[in-house]
């Protein structure tokens, strides 16, 4: 028999938490991986947003990549891989009736520029351009409708000519470019887009996928404690596993 039933998460698939007992395998602990984040501040009003080529950091974990603001949070890329690194990070099994996905995450939105090229910069800028709204001279560095977003949070008004940017709110400026930090309250569980964690790969022969615990059981896929970032890596793991405990169990017959 091969056990090839996916893992827990994005229900439409037709998967079910009552998988895993049914195996009878050990487990470790089940997570959601590849998902969009809840955030604590209301990002409704900018929902549809994407900041381009950002650097997404959680703790030492760091993804670079586009970011989608939601209704609810963010997604895109940069998200969704940066996503399993915290669900990884924390320790809670989705099995458990009660955990706690709260975290803090930050946002370069200037990861080409170093805190000390940001303050030339605009030091030389706020000089020679002094007259300029700074919600238009960002125009050249942020995505357009998240300017003022943006400058309402860190407590600059966004019509606020640059020669009257005094030196605590310029340092304010660059800290939030290259540290625009976001409160998470929650993943978005139904659209975890992967399962992490599963059956024990201590207990698969990785050359056959069979148990080592069950004989003639074998097992591809989800189901098993993998997984991978976005790019086709988790469909790359259940091909490869599910052609290699086809071919396996087929030998019996
Ligand atoms: C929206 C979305 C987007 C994704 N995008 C990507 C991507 O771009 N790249 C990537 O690599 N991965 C992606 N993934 C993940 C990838 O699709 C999965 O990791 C992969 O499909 C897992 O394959 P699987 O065969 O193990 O499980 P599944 O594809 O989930 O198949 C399991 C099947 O078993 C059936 N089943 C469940 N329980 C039972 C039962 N008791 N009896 C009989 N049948 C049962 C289910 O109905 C289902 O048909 C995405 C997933 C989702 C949800």
């Amino acid at each position: 028999m091969i056990i090839a039933t996916g893992g827990v998460t994005y229900p439409q698939t037709g998967c079910s938490i009552d998988n895993y007992s049914l195996t009878g395998e050990p487990l470790t602990k089940i997570k959601y991986g590849l998902s969009p984040l809840i955030t604590k501040e209301d990002l409704s009003g900018i929902a549809g947003i994407t900041l381009n080529n950002v650097e997404c950091s959680y703790k030492k974990s760091k993804v670079k990549g586009n970011v989608l603001i939601s209704h609810v949070g963010l997604t895109g890329p940069g998200i969704i891989d940066l996503s399993s690194r915290i669900s990884k990070d924390i320790d809670y099994d989705i099995l458990d009736d009660d955990y706690d996905l709260s975290c803090e995450i930050n946002i370069d939105l200037m990861p080409d520029f170093t805190r000390e090229e940001l303050k030339n910069k605009f030091n030389e800028d706020f000089q020679t351009k002094g007259k300029t709204q700074i919600k238009n001279y960002l125009k050249s560095l942020l995505t357009n409708n998240f300017i003022e977003y943006f400058l309402n949070r860190i407590n600059i008004a966004p019509d606020t000519q640059l020669s009257r940017i005094n030196k605590k709110s310029k340092n304010r400026l660059v800290e939030n470019l290259k540290r625009f930090t976001l409160e998470i309250v929650d993943f978005n569980r139904d659209l975890a887009k992967v399962t992490i964690g599963g059956i024990k790969l201590e207990n698969i022969n990785p050359k056959t996928m069979e148990s080592k615990i069950t004989p003639n059981l074998y097992f591809a896929g989800e189901i098993l404690d993998l997984d991978g970032p976005t790019g086709g890596y988790n469909l790359k793991i259940a091909f490869s596993t599910g052609y290699l405990a086809g071919l396996s169990a087929g030998e019996l017959m």
